[in-house]
């Protein structure tokens, strides 16, 4: 699924192509998408400029004068442009048809999202999707200290803690694994029980592993097209754990073992990874 790199990768794409345009016309071929499409959607944005393209979590945020536009990519989602003459291949579900170029939103599994905020509604905040979001990881409020508050008193095993999203947003299955082995965390650790120094390096590996997703154009899903139309780099080929179970750890040379916790594949270093 795309994880928030993806997310911000497809932000930064977008948003050079549409920020400042005119939306000609929108075109909704599936409307059932996790929620339906606002049926009204088409007719409230003809013609209307995009002011901003902007993202809170995984949602990407379209502003537009009258309201916001979100949009959640789901399972397999992806956004890319596309030239005005190309036809709509299966799946291809929504266009944002402008006068350059058309946004296509192409979505397999439909568990993505396509929304309207009304300006009169307030802040997008105050969003009932929104509302229970962490903070993000690049808010200069999260540090080590944040996530050892948030932790406080929490029996949760730290990896399911990272993913809930509670504490902070954007650590997905690849990178809470990712960053645990960089923290040198086991993962198994009840998050209450992270030492506030260990929360400090938690802290900082999670920047560290989004910030080199991002750099490498970060994709982890296989049919993943970035803004540009080009296919995004495989993260998973650098990753420290993930998907490596059984292959030398490339820091002691210990197989990485793997571990079911709630139903997701959890990836460590039994040696470099401490309790
Ligand atoms: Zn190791």
């Amino acid at each position: 699924m795309p994880e928030l790199p993806e997310v911000e990768t497809t932000r930064r794409g977008i948003d050079a192509v549409i920020t400042g345009q005119t939306l000609r016309h929108l075109v909704v071929r599936e409307p059932r998408m996790r929620w339906p499409v606002p049926p009204e959607l088409p007719a409230l944005l003809t013609d209307r400029v995009v002011l901003e393209c902007a993202r809170r979590g995984k949602y990407l945020l379209l502003r537009f004068e009258h309201g916001i536009q979100l949009v959640h990519l789901g399972m397999s989602g992806s956004l890319r442009r596309v030239p005005l003459d190309e036809a709509p291949r299966k799946h291809d579900h929504v266009d944002w048809v402008f006068d350059h170029a058309i946004l296509r939103l192409h979505d397999p599994r439909r568990f993505g999202a396509v929304l309207w905020h009304p300006a009169q509604d307030g802040p997008i905040e105050a969003h009932p999707l929104l509302t229970s979001l962490g903070i993000e990881p690049f808010d200069p409020r999260f540090d080590g200290k944040w996530l050892h508050d948030q932790f406080r008193g929490r029996a949760m095993a730290v990896k399911q803690a990272l993913l809930a999203g509670s504490a902070v947003v954007g650590v997905g299955n690849i990178y809470a694994s990712e960053s645990l082995f960089r923290a040198g965390i086991d993962p198994r650790l009840a998050a209450g029980k992270v030492s506030r120094p260990r929360c400090d390096k938690l802290a900082a590996a999670i920047r560290a592993t989004l910030t080199d997703a991002l750099d490498s154009g970060g994709s982890t899903l296989r049919d993943y097209v970035g803004a540009s139309g080009e296919p995004g780099a495989y993260f998973t080929i650098h990753a420290a754990v993930y998907e490596r179970a059984g292959q030398p750890c490339r820091v002691c040379g210990t197989p990485i073992r793997r571990i079911v916790q709630g139903q997701r594949a959890t990836y460590f270093c039994p040696v470099c990874q401490r309790r």
